[in-house]
């Protein structure tokens, strides 16, 4: 396999799906230059192979030659040679990988100028001072970009020459001052290198390629692919072609198109430019761009055929491109194009759109797969309302959302401050493990060093708090911090936005998102392809709650953690009279006011969710939790002393105490040791049930047993839970009927268990003996499979494993597929062979993981469940995961849609379908639920997901 290919080359395949070979931009000059037959510069790519090869062992043999060869058919097809001193052919070397990774990769351009060959531009041009400031540029481009020089150094003599000429624009310089450039810039070079400018084009085309070989594994572009989860071993693409100049004169110029816009979606062209210019001037803001319909104006020929062009590569491409385009002296030349990044809100917009457009006739799922995670984020965070604002630093786009506080610069002064009831933004170097409390307590967080894996963007992700770190331009001192000449210091307003990493002086508005109709369309069509494969429930722990994950589109609640309801500060001493009870009367006596409590809880949460399956988890946590600390008592009693109320709970307290509580006596051993107590909250549950039915509701009802580790325990404690189910049926049935009559809905209970240890996975075929469904806690099996204790890991080991690369993602974000991912298919499989038809969940924060839901839905999960903010996100990626599978059998695209069935389509209800019971029924039919679709669709999901 060769390591070079012509643009022009003849592809066995399409060259845009050649992307992985030629990289992103080659693959896409290529089929503008061969497919479209766009006017492209010529001009050649050196393949990721060769990138590889170089990496693994240096500048591959052949390389050489090849290029060379390839050189030569550019310089025949061009009639020019480089570096000819009378007619110089001029190339740009440009970095291009599978992946588009902007600004991480350089590009140097004008190569093949030396002190000879810009005599022959300047005559062959007839314009002497273009030369020489081609040739300026391109000393400056390959001294930063090949040789490493800081570039302030080239920019800072150009001002100097500027301030000289008496000049502040860049076209103004007289053409002496820039001869006098080109040798001060070779100056510099000397000076860093000890050695001379290169004068050879081939020893500067080898190095320009050999930058960007390297400039894979530079900093910048590890920690984009580090974020991106983009694998390290790709490689990068080279692409050398011929120049073209859009700074030659006032008929020239150089731009960047949008096939649409790409902010909002809207449709139309969209795009700037610059009259007089060269490649990187339009975006790095030295001087101020025009608008397309500016272009309109001067080049009304050109502007038509970009616009002709625009609407081509849609149809092409089938989505929105942007587009990178050059003017010479009236032609125009297409550099570069790709399907566009596009903010969330465009992202729905466009998809949608594109359903209706006939030269794109895209599909709803299609639509659904251009969704990501990100684009639904961006829309659901509050952001900065208007736009505009003057950024005062930019870092790394840490986590996504806005966020406005005073600034303070400890995390203790964070946590005052916000205990005073200050929003904060806490602002340090870098975050550790002691700041927890002040990133806690923060609403933002901003870092001047650290990567997008440091401890303070890990943390910040993980809790969903914006963030923006290493804004490296902050100068942090002890109580303020300054950008250049402005100063910020500690209780003043700062406002950071962590999607787009940029950080603004004051208090700016921000604006609640507002789903867009087109959001509510997108996932409207994710819930139709996943009706009857996923489902999508939600983790409520109050009516609220669960009100409010009904509203954002959940099936149901798949946990209702029921100790939430004894901690609020009206039930925590009832909880603790029944752990002190000294006699079985008293005990009885507080479980009786619980019940009641509990009672009115439940009644909300079903009224909430009527209709819908609620799975309400009996108690769960150590009871120490629910006793005063200790550590405080103790040092109450060597001061002031204890009152006997206070002397009876630091006994409780300490009796209860334990070494490792995570593995203690929580879940179902608490049951164990205090039966009346899940007994009390099942009676609590069925009562709210009947009062819902007299009320004419429909609750459908799961109880589910904590942490169980074996067929015997869980035996033990579904007696009880039926006993207390039968017992509240008897005594309330009759006046439920008589109340509500024909029109109350029947009572459904299920018992089932969670499997959160290992132990239970493995032992699942005869945990479902006394199981109707399972749901896994993936939170407690993640600790357990790893051995892992969150709270202590997380903030501790995590950034360093994944630094290191121990850990390919946190398991606590992203569910291990291998080895947690594996107990859950072992107890899938084997609690289903036990009992089929077994309804299986997951319920802890893994659920509402796009990547770990793929993981859930290979296994054969029927649905996931997950916080209520996360719920979009989920019906999304359970789609998407149906889609992936191959499982979605629905109409290709909307036209067929309509052929088929247009009625049918339109009347069923996604919600009645999946709420039916049939839907469900045929989830768990579909044969291969478990293994056999494990594993292989994982690849497909996650580029769709990017
Ligand atoms: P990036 O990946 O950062 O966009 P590019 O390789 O696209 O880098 O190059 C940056 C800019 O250089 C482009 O916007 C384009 O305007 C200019 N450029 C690249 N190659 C050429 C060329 N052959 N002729 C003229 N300009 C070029
Ligand atoms: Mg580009
Ligand atoms: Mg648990």
């Amino acid at each position: 396999m060769p390591f070079v290919f012509d643009f022009d080359h003849a592809h066995p395949k399409a060259p845009m799906e050649l992307k992985d070979l030629l990289g992103g931009k080659g693959a896409n000059l290529a089929e503008m230059t061969s497919v479209l037959k766009l006017p492209v510069p010529p001009g050649f790519t050196l393949t990721t192979d060769a990138c590889r090869a170089y990496m693994a062992g240096g500048w591959p043999a052949g390389l050489t030659d090849e290029v060379a060869k390839a050189r030569t058919r550019l310089e025949r097809a061009m009639g020019k040679t480089i570096g000819d001193p009378a007619d110089p052919l001029l190339v740009s070397v440009r970095s291009g990988a599978k992946f588009s990774m902007p600004g991480m990769m350089d590009t140097v351009l004008n190569l093949g100028l030396n002190d000879r060959s810009v005599v022959g531009l300047a005559r062959q041009t007839n314009d002497e001072r273009f030369a020489y400031d081609s040739y300026r540029r391109f000393v400056s481009m390959y001294g930063r970009i090949v040789l490493d020089i800081p570039g302030a150094e080239f920019d800072e003599m150009f001002d100097a020459a500027k301030e000289l000429a008496g000049t502040t624009s860049d076209a103004n310089v007289p053409t002496e001052l820039l001869k006098y450039l080109v040798s001060s810039y070779q100056g510099i070079v000397e000076r860093h290198t000890n050695k001379p400018f290169p004068q050879d084009p081939a020893e500067q085309l080898r190095g320009a390629i050999e930058a960007v070989f390297a400039s894979w594994n530079g900093a910048r572009a590890v920690a984009y692919r580090d974020r991106e989860h983009i694998a390290h071993d790709l490689g990068t693409a080279v692409n050398v072609q011929a120049m073209v100049f859009g700074n030659r004169d006032e008929k020239s110029g150089t731009g960047v198109g949008f096939t649409r816009d790409p902010t909002t979606g809207a449709k139309g062209a969209y795009g700037d430019f610059l009259v007089n210019a060269q490649g990187e001037d339009v975006v790095a803001g030295i001087r101020n761009t025009e608008p397309l319909s500016a272009l309109e104006r001067h080049f009304p020929k050109v502007h038509a055929e970009l616009v002709a062009i625009f609407e081509r590569l849609e149809r092409h491409y089938r989505d929105m491109c942007d587009t990178e385009f050059t003017i010479e002296q009236g032609k125009l030349w297409m550099l570069q194009t790709r399907v566009g990044k596009r903010s969330g809100r465009a992202a729905l917009r466009m998809a949608v759109d594109m359903t209706k457009e006939p030269a794109i006739a895209l599909g709803h799922a299609e639509a659904v797969s251009r969704i990501t995670e990100d684009h639904l984020d961006s829309v659901l965070h509050p952001q900065f309302a208007g736009s505009g604002h003057s950024v005062l630093a930019k870092g790394l786009a840490a986590s996504p959302g806005a966020a406005v506080g005073r600034v303070y610069f400890t995390a203790d002064d964070a946590a005052a401050a916000a205990e005073r009831g200050e929003p904060v933004i806490l602002v340090r170097s870098e975050t550790s493990p002691e700041d927890v409390h002040g990133m806690l307590a923060a609403e933002g967080i901003l870092t001047a060093r650290g990567g997008l894996v440091s401890h303070a963007a890990v943390v910040a992700r993980g809790w969903g708090k914006p963030a923006v770190v290493g804004a490296e331009v902050l100068r942090i001192a002890s109580h303020s911090f300054a950008v250049g000449s402005v100063t910020v210091h500690e209780g003043d307003w700062l406002s950071l936005d962590g999607g787009a990493g940029t950080v603004v002086v004051g208090s700016l508005p921000l604006v609640a998102a507002q789903p867009t109709a087109e959001f509510t369309t997108l996932l409207r069509w994710a819930d139709e392809i996943r009706a009857g494969h996923l489902g999508v429930r939600a983790n409520a722990d109050t009516g609220s709650d669960a009100a409010n994950a009904r509203r954002l589109g959940a099936e149901g609640i798949g946990l209702c953690r029921t100790e939430h309801m004894f901690l609020g500060e009206d039930r925590l001493p009832i909880v603790r009279r029944m752990i002190l009870a000294d006699t079985p009367e008293e005990e009885t006596a507080a479980l009786e006011e619980l019940r009641v409590a509990q009672r009115s809880d439940f009644v909300e949460i079903l009224a909430a969710m009527d209709g819908l399956p609620v799975t309400v988890r009996l108690l769960d946590p150590p009871l120490h939790e629910f006793l005063p600390s200790i550590h405080d008592l103790a040092i109450k009693e060597a001061t002031t002393g204890l009152d006997a109320g206070e002397r009876r709970l630091y006994d409780a307290a300490r009796l209860w105490q334990e070494a490792n509580p995570m593995l203690g006596t929580r879940g179902v051993r608490l049951g164990v040791l205090k039966p009346g107590l899940y007994a009390m909250q099942v009676r609590a549950l069925m009562e709210a049930a009947h009062d819902r039915v007299r009320a004419g509701g429909h609750p459908v009802i799961e109880i589910m047993i904590p942490l169980t580790v074996s067929g015997p325990e869980l035996a033990l404690a579904r007696s009880w839970v039926e006993a207390a189910v039968a017992a509240a049926g008897a005594s309330s049935k009759k006046p439920a009927k008589q109340a509500a009559g024909a029109r109350a809905g029947r009572l459904e209970v299920s018992i089932g268990t969670m499997v959160e240890t290992p132990r239970a996975a493995l032992r699942a075929a005869e945990l479902a003996e006394s199981a109707e469904f399972f749901s896994f806690g993936t939170n407690d099996l993640t600790q357990m499979t790893f051995g892992f204790s969150r709270d202590d890991v997380e903030g501790r080991m995590m950034s360093a494993y994944l630094e290191l690369g121990l850990l390919p993602r946190n398991p606590f974000e992203v569910v291990d597929a291998d080895g947690v991912g594996e107990l859950i298919r072992i107890a899938v499989e084997r609690g289903r062979a036990a009992r089929p038809g077994l309804k299986i969940g997951v319920c802890g924060e893994h659920g509402g993981d796009p990547t770990s839901i793929g993981t859930f839905y290979d296994a054969g999960l029927d649905y996931v469940s997950c916080s209520p903010f996360r719920v979009p996100v989920a019906r999304l990626a359970a789609a998407q995961a149906v889609l992936a599978a191959g499982h979605y059998t629905g109409p290709a695209n909307k036209a067929e849609a309509q052929k088929k069935a247009p009625a049918a389509k339109r009347a069923g209800g996604v919600t009645k379908g999946l709420n039916g019971k049939a839907k469900t029924d045929k989830a768990r039919a579909t044969p291969g639920a478990n293994g056999s679709r494990a594993g292989a669709p994982r690849t497909k999901r996650t580029s769709a997901a990017r």
